[in-house]
């Protein structure tokens, strides 16, 4: 009888998994002998880090998206059913339509999801570029954006850990270009004693704030916003008034990971920081956000991961030891205007350092927007 690899969530890290272990067996997969299966709770894929570019004008959503099906490379079976259940002990996944699909090995990839409801207030007060409708909403907020403060708040964890810094660099440099920049005030908030959880980035954010005049407050935690009064208020016990409020919302984990019981309170998956597999469960890994791992919650993270999980799963199915580590490599593009970006590289073991900013950095990140497409094919 056939193995069956199930993957769940075909996001970055369950797509590229599934596709680099089938490019690693092919000839398992033609005998038969291995079914690569990944269950999807959406027909589309969607780029995330295209919503930055989305809010601020720069894009239109379409060249974000792509149907799921084409993704997928001979041997990887998509199945567009959301998982409702894991079922460890029976290996088994329940699905929306009431099918159960039986796993010799799972793979849990169900990301991250943007709280809007965490902070009271913030549906009705706060734009954010974390979903494609809020997105659109901030695009055309700031269209009509001309004068007065624009504060920035942060809720954590949230994925891409950058991406505020980058819009605030970004809108600060569309500002000057149309010469609205004088009246308005940019205020970027931090929920701890720097203006980003890695120092060696909050170090190079304050330089530029500066440069820019752009305002970095920390210790700044949201505790509700009034958005009749347009007011923000800290558990700090500071009132700061806005006149656009952009909001990352704290994330926390899928539904299915809570509802299965195999995570924390706020459903993170306890992984193993070097096999990535979910502590206590021999046959499931986890990447991507959907971990409870430190680090980065980046669509870098899920694809260094990804080689990773797909290395471990090709030498168990072959009856071998899974010995590939993990070593907490992440790499982020970080924008740092209109027309430079900067970058950074680091793992468990050495803290990143953000390079100078150059056209060149910038010119490779939009490139790689068009690339991600084939390094979710494993091409890259
Ligand atoms: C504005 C923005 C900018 C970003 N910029 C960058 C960047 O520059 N660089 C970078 O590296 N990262 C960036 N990211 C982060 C990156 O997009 C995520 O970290 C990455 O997508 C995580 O991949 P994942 O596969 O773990 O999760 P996801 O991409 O969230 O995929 C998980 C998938 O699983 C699905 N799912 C959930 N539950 C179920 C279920 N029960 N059944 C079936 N399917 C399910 C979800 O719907 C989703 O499709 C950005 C994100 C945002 C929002």
């Amino acid at each position: 009888m056939a193995k069956r690899v199930l993957f769940v969530g075909a996001g970055p890290g369950g797509l590229m998994t599934a596709n680099r272990l089938a490019k690693m067996l092919p000839q398992e997969i033609r005998s038969g002998e291995l079914e690569i299966v990944v269950l999807s709770d959406t027909p589309r894929h969607f780029y995330q880090p295209g919503l930055l570019y989305v809010a601020l004008d720069l894009a239109l959503p379409d060249g974000f998206e792509r149907p799921q099906n084409r993704l997928k490379v001979p041997g990887v079976e998509l199945v567009v059913d959301p998982a409702v259940r894991i079922m460890a002990n029976e290996r088994a996944v329940v699905c929306k339509s009431g099918r159960r699909v039986e796993y010799d090995y799972l793979v849990i990839a169900t990301g991250s999801v943007p709280d809007l409801d965490a902070i009271p207030g913030f549906r009705e007060g706060a734009h954010s570029f974390y979903t494609l409708p809020e997105a659109l909403k901030l695009r055309k907020a700031i269209q009509s954006f001309d004068s007065g403060r624009l504060l920035m708040i942060i809720g954590v964890p949230h994925k891409c850990p950058v991406a505020p810094l980058e819009f605030m660099f970004m809108l600060d440099d569309a500002l000057r270009k149309s010469g609205k920049r004088n009246q308005v005030e940019l205020m970027y908030t931090y929920p701890i004693a720097r203006l980003h959880s890695l120092e060696p980035v909050s170090n190079w954010a304050e330089k530029e704030f500066a440069e820019r005049n752009i305002i970095g407050e920390t210790f700044f935690n949201p505790e509700s916003i009034d958005p009749v009064k347009r007011l923000v208020y800290t558990l700090e016990g500071e009132e700061v008034p806005y006149d656009l409020l952009v909001a990352i919302p704290p994330h926390t984990g899928a539904k299915i990971v809570k509802d299965s019981g195999l995570g924390d309170n706020e459903g993170w998956l306890p992984t193993d920081r070097s096999s990535l597999k979910v502590i206590g469960q021999d046959r499931i890994y986890a990447l991507g956000d959907a971990t409870n791992l430190p680090i980065s919650k980046a669509g870098s993270t899920a694809h260094y991961q990804s080689g990773v999980v797909a290395a471990n799963l090709a030498h168990e199915l072959r009856g071998e030891p899974a010995s590939v580590p993990y070593d907490g490599k992440v790499f982020c593009f970080i924008e740092a205007g209109l027309e430079e970006a900067t970058h950074i590289t680091f793992d468990y073991n050495h803290p990143p350092q953000p390079s100078d900013p150059s056209g060149m950095t910038h010119w490779f990140k939009l490139a790689f927007n068009e690339m991600y497409w084939l390094s979710l094919r494993g091409l890259i």
